[in-house]
Protein backbone atom coordinates (compact mmCIF):
# COMPACT_ATOMS: atom_id res chain seq x y z
CA UNK A 1 0.00 0.00 0.00
CA UNK A 2 2.05 2.91 -0.96
CA UNK A 3 0.34 5.81 0.51
CA UNK A 4 2.51 8.31 2.17
CA UNK A 5 0.95 6.40 5.67
CA UNK A 6 4.01 5.72 8.23
CA UNK A 7 3.47 1.87 8.56
CA UNK A 8 4.09 0.40 11.78
CA UNK A 9 4.41 -3.71 12.56
CA UNK A 10 2.96 -5.20 15.03
CA UNK A 11 2.59 -8.75 16.23
CA UNK A 12 -0.41 -10.63 14.85
CA UNK A 13 -1.21 -12.34 17.72
CA UNK A 14 0.32 -13.19 20.83
CA UNK A 15 1.61 -11.58 24.21
CA UNK A 16 2.06 -8.31 23.24
CA UNK A 17 -1.14 -7.76 20.56
CA UNK A 18 -3.27 -6.54 23.15
CA UNK A 19 -1.19 -4.75 25.09
CA UNK A 20 0.32 -2.60 21.64
CA UNK A 21 -3.14 -2.21 20.38
CA UNK A 22 -4.07 -0.53 23.86
CA UNK A 23 -1.09 1.57 23.63
CA UNK A 24 -2.33 2.78 20.58
CA UNK A 25 -5.58 3.83 21.41
CA UNK A 26 -4.57 5.67 24.36
CA UNK A 27 -2.13 7.54 21.99
CA UNK A 28 -5.79 8.60 20.35
CA UNK A 29 -5.76 6.58 17.34
CA UNK A 30 -9.25 5.08 16.09
CA UNK A 31 -8.37 1.31 14.83
CA UNK A 32 -10.89 -0.48 12.97
CA UNK A 33 -11.24 -4.12 14.22
CA UNK A 34 -8.34 -5.62 13.33
CA UNK A 35 -9.01 -9.50 14.14
CA UNK A 36 -8.20 -11.62 10.84
CA UNK A 37 -6.73 -8.69 8.30
CA UNK A 38 -2.83 -8.24 7.44
CA UNK A 39 -3.25 -4.15 6.97
CA UNK A 40 -5.62 -2.01 8.88
CA UNK A 41 -6.01 1.89 8.89
CA UNK A 42 -6.21 4.15 11.81
CA UNK A 43 -9.17 6.23 10.84
CA UNK A 44 -7.59 9.69 12.15
CA UNK A 45 -3.83 9.56 11.75
CA UNK A 46 -2.01 8.57 8.57
CA UNK A 47 -0.98 5.02 9.97
CA UNK A 48 -1.58 1.41 8.76
CA UNK A 49 -0.90 -1.42 10.87
CA UNK A 50 0.79 -4.38 9.49
CA UNK A 51 -0.17 -7.39 11.53
CA UNK A 52 2.45 -9.99 11.41
CA UNK A 53 4.67 -12.67 13.56
CA UNK A 54 7.06 -11.24 15.89
CA UNK A 55 10.34 -12.53 14.69
CA UNK A 56 9.63 -11.23 11.39
CA UNK A 57 9.13 -7.45 12.26
CA UNK A 58 13.26 -6.49 12.66
CA UNK A 59 13.60 -7.46 8.98
CA UNK A 60 10.45 -6.15 7.29
CA UNK A 61 11.71 -2.64 9.73
CA UNK A 62 15.50 -2.61 8.41
CA UNK A 63 14.03 -3.56 4.54
CA UNK A 64 11.10 -0.49 4.72
CA UNK A 65 8.45 -2.93 4.30
CA UNK A 66 7.73 -1.02 7.83
CA UNK A 67 8.59 1.69 8.85
CA UNK A 68 8.42 1.27 12.64
CA UNK A 69 7.76 -1.74 14.46
CA UNK A 70 6.60 -2.82 18.24
CA UNK A 71 8.48 -6.08 19.34
CA UNK A 72 10.31 -7.65 21.93
CA UNK A 73 13.86 -6.44 23.00
CA UNK A 74 14.67 -10.12 23.21
CA UNK A 75 13.63 -10.51 19.07
CA UNK A 76 14.95 -7.00 18.15
CA UNK A 77 18.26 -8.08 19.41
CA UNK A 78 18.01 -11.31 18.78
CA UNK A 79 17.38 -10.52 14.70
CA UNK A 80 20.75 -8.54 14.46
CA UNK A 81 18.34 -6.09 12.36
CA UNK A 82 19.85 -3.03 11.17
CA UNK A 83 17.05 -1.03 12.82
CA UNK A 84 17.16 1.76 15.65
CA UNK A 85 15.45 0.79 19.20
CA UNK A 86 13.84 4.01 19.88
CA UNK A 87 11.91 3.59 23.12
CA UNK A 88 11.21 1.00 25.66
CA UNK A 89 7.17 0.38 26.06
CA UNK A 90 6.97 -0.70 29.66
CA UNK A 91 4.81 -3.56 28.56
CA UNK A 92 6.22 -7.40 27.88
CA UNK A 93 8.67 -7.37 30.75
CA UNK A 94 10.52 -10.85 30.40
CA UNK A 95 14.10 -12.50 31.46
CA UNK A 96 16.14 -14.43 29.74
CA UNK A 97 17.43 -16.81 31.87
CA UNK A 98 19.97 -20.12 32.12
CA UNK A 99 18.03 -22.70 34.18
CA UNK A 100 19.50 -25.87 35.46
CA UNK A 101 18.26 -29.27 36.63
CA UNK A 102 16.46 -28.23 40.23
CA UNK A 103 18.86 -31.20 41.90
CA UNK A 104 22.07 -29.25 40.68
CA UNK A 105 24.22 -26.93 42.86
CA UNK A 106 26.00 -24.63 40.62
CA UNK A 107 27.35 -21.70 42.17
CA UNK A 108 29.95 -19.91 39.70
CA UNK A 109 29.47 -19.04 35.49
CA UNK A 110 32.41 -21.13 35.09
CA UNK A 111 31.08 -24.01 35.72
CA UNK A 112 28.53 -23.69 32.47
CA UNK A 113 32.05 -24.44 30.70
CA UNK A 114 31.98 -27.39 28.38
CA UNK A 115 27.96 -27.48 29.19
CA UNK A 116 25.53 -28.08 26.58
CA UNK A 117 22.92 -25.32 26.72
CA UNK A 118 19.62 -25.06 24.59
CA UNK A 119 18.03 -22.00 23.72
CA UNK A 120 16.11 -20.61 20.95
CA UNK A 121 18.05 -17.54 21.26
CA UNK A 122 21.83 -18.52 19.99
CA UNK A 123 22.86 -14.65 19.43
CA UNK A 124 21.80 -13.67 23.03
CA UNK A 125 23.33 -16.17 24.34
CA UNK A 126 26.72 -16.34 22.73
CA UNK A 127 26.89 -12.55 23.06
CA UNK A 128 26.28 -13.29 26.89
CA UNK A 129 28.90 -16.01 26.92
CA UNK A 130 31.63 -13.87 24.51
CA UNK A 131 30.99 -10.76 27.50
CA UNK A 132 31.92 -13.35 30.38
CA UNK A 133 34.45 -15.52 28.93
CA UNK A 134 32.63 -18.88 28.93
CA UNK A 135 32.92 -22.10 26.55
CA UNK A 136 29.61 -23.88 26.32
CA UNK A 137 28.26 -25.43 23.35
CA UNK A 138 25.06 -23.47 21.97
CA UNK A 139 22.26 -25.98 20.94
CA UNK A 140 19.66 -24.08 19.01
CA UNK A 141 15.88 -24.98 19.68
CA UNK A 142 13.00 -23.46 18.16
CA UNK A 143 10.11 -23.74 20.85
CA UNK A 144 9.80 -26.23 24.11
CA UNK A 145 13.50 -25.35 24.88
CA UNK A 146 12.53 -26.31 28.72
CA UNK A 147 12.15 -30.28 27.75
CA UNK A 148 15.91 -30.58 26.51
CA UNK A 149 17.49 -31.59 29.24
CA UNK A 150 14.92 -34.23 30.35
CA UNK A 151 15.28 -35.52 26.41
CA UNK A 152 19.52 -35.63 27.00
CA UNK A 153 20.17 -32.69 24.47
CA UNK A 154 20.91 -30.32 26.38
CA UNK A 155 22.79 -29.93 30.36
CA UNK A 156 21.00 -26.47 30.63
CA UNK A 157 18.57 -24.15 29.04
CA UNK A 158 18.75 -20.55 28.55
CA UNK A 159 14.62 -19.48 28.09
CA UNK A 160 11.98 -16.35 28.66
CA UNK A 161 10.41 -16.64 32.04
CA UNK A 162 8.27 -14.06 33.03
CA UNK A 163 6.72 -16.63 36.24
CA UNK A 164 8.78 -18.80 36.70
CA UNK A 165 5.76 -21.69 36.49
CA UNK A 166 7.39 -23.43 33.57
CA UNK A 167 10.55 -23.89 34.80
CA UNK A 168 8.87 -25.71 38.10
CA UNK A 169 6.85 -27.82 35.90
CA UNK A 170 10.01 -28.88 34.26
CA UNK A 171 11.94 -29.46 37.23
CA UNK A 172 14.30 -26.52 36.41
CA UNK A 173 15.42 -23.80 38.38
CA UNK A 174 17.00 -20.01 37.43
CA UNK A 175 20.82 -20.08 37.51
CA UNK A 176 21.33 -16.74 36.47
CA UNK A 177 20.07 -14.11 34.49
CA UNK A 178 21.07 -13.12 30.92
CA UNK A 179 19.21 -10.48 29.47
CA UNK A 180 16.10 -8.40 30.16
CA UNK A 181 13.37 -7.25 28.05
CA UNK A 182 10.27 -5.51 27.50
CA UNK A 183 8.42 -4.17 24.32
CA UNK A 184 9.82 -1.85 22.39
CA UNK A 185 9.49 0.48 19.65
CA UNK A 186 12.41 0.13 16.51
CA UNK A 187 12.70 2.51 13.74
CA UNK A 188 13.85 1.94 10.20
CA UNK A 189 17.27 3.43 10.06
CA UNK A 190 16.41 5.91 7.03
CA UNK A 191 13.19 6.99 8.09
CA UNK A 192 14.75 10.50 8.44
CA UNK A 193 14.75 10.69 4.64
CA UNK A 194 11.52 11.35 4.02
CA UNK A 195 10.46 14.46 5.89
CA UNK A 196 6.81 13.97 5.95
CA UNK A 197 6.76 10.69 7.25
CA UNK A 198 9.24 11.97 10.15
CA UNK A 199 7.19 14.30 10.93
CA UNK A 200 4.20 11.73 11.67
CA UNK A 201 6.97 9.43 13.32
CA UNK A 202 7.32 12.36 15.44
CA UNK A 203 3.93 13.29 16.39
CA UNK A 204 2.93 9.53 16.81
CA UNK A 205 6.57 9.26 19.59
CA UNK A 206 5.02 12.29 21.63
CA UNK A 207 1.33 10.83 22.12
CA UNK A 208 3.43 7.79 23.42
CA UNK A 209 5.20 9.45 25.52
CA UNK A 210 2.75 11.22 27.17
CA UNK A 211 0.51 8.27 27.73
CA UNK A 212 4.10 6.10 29.07
CA UNK A 213 4.40 9.09 31.41
CA UNK A 214 0.51 9.04 32.57
CA UNK A 215 0.60 5.15 33.07
CA UNK A 216 3.13 5.75 35.87
CA UNK A 217 1.83 8.88 38.09
CA UNK A 218 -1.69 9.32 38.92
CA UNK A 219 -4.00 12.32 40.07
CA UNK A 220 -3.94 12.44 44.00
CA UNK A 221 -7.08 14.80 45.65
CA UNK A 222 -7.30 15.22 49.54
CA UNK A 223 -8.28 17.33 51.96
CA UNK A 224 -5.94 18.79 55.02
CA UNK A 225 -6.08 20.87 57.55
CA UNK A 226 -4.59 24.26 57.21
CA UNK A 227 -2.50 23.42 59.80
CA UNK A 228 -0.85 20.57 58.18
CA UNK A 229 -0.29 22.40 54.80
CA UNK A 230 3.76 21.98 55.92
CA UNK A 231 3.89 18.67 56.77
CA UNK A 232 1.93 17.53 53.82
CA UNK A 233 4.23 19.07 51.02
CA UNK A 234 6.70 17.52 52.57
CA UNK A 235 5.64 13.94 52.41
CA UNK A 236 4.01 14.86 48.67
CA UNK A 237 7.13 13.98 46.34
CA UNK A 238 8.78 17.00 44.74
CA UNK A 239 8.06 16.43 41.04
CA UNK A 240 5.90 20.13 40.52
CA UNK A 241 4.06 22.10 43.21
CA UNK A 242 0.54 20.63 44.58
CA UNK A 243 -2.12 22.83 43.50
CA UNK A 244 -3.77 24.10 46.86
CA UNK A 245 -7.60 25.25 46.65
CA UNK A 246 -9.79 26.89 49.60
CA UNK A 247 -12.56 24.72 50.87
CA UNK A 248 -15.81 26.42 52.49
CA UNK A 249 -14.46 24.97 55.50
CA UNK A 250 -12.65 27.79 56.34
CA UNK A 251 -10.15 25.61 58.62
CA UNK A 252 -9.30 23.50 55.59
CA UNK A 253 -7.69 22.98 52.00
CA UNK A 254 -7.99 20.84 49.28
CA UNK A 255 -4.54 19.71 47.66
CA UNK A 256 -4.34 18.16 44.46
CA UNK A 257 -1.14 16.56 43.30
CA UNK A 258 0.75 14.28 40.37
CA UNK A 259 2.29 11.35 41.93
CA UNK A 260 4.10 8.14 40.76
CA UNK A 261 1.79 5.41 40.98
CA UNK A 262 3.48 3.06 42.97
CA UNK A 263 4.09 5.70 45.65
CA UNK A 264 0.96 6.01 47.16
CA UNK A 265 0.68 3.17 49.04
CA UNK A 266 4.20 4.13 50.84
CA UNK A 267 2.60 7.39 51.56
CA UNK A 268 -1.01 7.43 52.50
CA UNK A 269 -0.35 6.54 55.98
CA UNK A 270 1.51 9.34 56.29
CA UNK A 271 -0.82 11.19 54.84
CA UNK A 272 -3.61 10.17 57.07
CA UNK A 273 -1.20 10.90 60.50
CA UNK A 274 -0.62 14.35 58.92
CA UNK A 275 -4.59 14.52 58.99
CA UNK A 276 -5.61 14.59 55.43
CA UNK A 277 -8.71 12.71 54.82
CA UNK A 278 -11.15 12.20 51.68
CA UNK A 279 -7.83 10.61 49.84
CA UNK A 280 -8.83 10.38 46.01
CA UNK A 281 -6.51 8.63 43.37
CA UNK A 282 -7.40 9.16 39.34
CA UNK A 283 -5.96 7.51 37.17
CA UNK A 284 -4.19 10.23 34.46
CA UNK A 285 -5.05 9.40 30.66
CA UNK A 286 -2.62 11.47 28.80
CA UNK A 287 0.33 13.92 29.96
CA UNK A 288 2.49 16.05 28.63
CA UNK A 289 5.47 17.13 30.40
P1 LIG B 1 4.65 -15.31 17.06
O1 LIG B 1 3.56 -16.23 16.69
O2 LIG B 1 4.33 -13.88 16.72
O3 LIG B 1 6.01 -15.75 16.56
P2 LIG B 1 5.72 -15.99 19.71
O4 LIG B 1 5.11 -17.26 20.21
O5 LIG B 1 7.10 -16.00 19.19
O6 LIG B 1 4.70 -15.32 18.68
P3 LIG B 1 4.89 -14.71 22.20
O7 LIG B 1 4.95 -15.90 23.09
O8 LIG B 1 3.56 -14.14 21.86
O9 LIG B 1 5.75 -14.90 20.86
O10 LIG B 1 5.80 -13.58 22.90
C1 LIG B 1 6.02 -12.35 22.28
C2 LIG B 1 7.01 -11.57 23.13
O11 LIG B 1 6.43 -11.33 24.42
C3 LIG B 1 8.31 -12.27 23.47
O12 LIG B 1 9.26 -12.14 22.41
C4 LIG B 1 8.77 -11.53 24.71
O13 LIG B 1 9.41 -10.32 24.36
C5 LIG B 1 7.45 -11.16 25.40
N1 LIG B 1 7.11 -11.98 26.60
C6 LIG B 1 6.66 -11.48 27.77
N2 LIG B 1 6.45 -12.46 28.67
C7 LIG B 1 6.77 -13.61 28.08
C8 LIG B 1 6.75 -14.98 28.49
N3 LIG B 1 6.36 -15.35 29.70
N4 LIG B 1 7.13 -15.90 27.60
C9 LIG B 1 7.49 -15.56 26.36
N5 LIG B 1 7.52 -14.27 25.91
C10 LIG B 1 7.18 -13.30 26.76
ZN1 LIG C 1 7.80 -15.49 17.49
Amino acid sequence: MINGNLKLAVQKSGRLTEKSMQLLRTCGLDIENYSDRLIVSARNFDLDLLFLRDDDIPEYVQDGVADIGIVGENVAVEKEADVEIIKKLGYGKCRLVIAVPEEKNIMNLDELNGKRIATSYPKILSNFFGNNKIDAKIIQINGSVEIAPSLGIADYICDIVSTGNTLKLNKLKKFTNVFDSEAVLICNKNIEQDSEKFMKLKNLIARIESALNARTSKYLMMNIPKTALAQIREILPALKSPTILPLADETMLAVHAVIPSDMFWQIQDDLHEAGASGLLLIPIENMIL
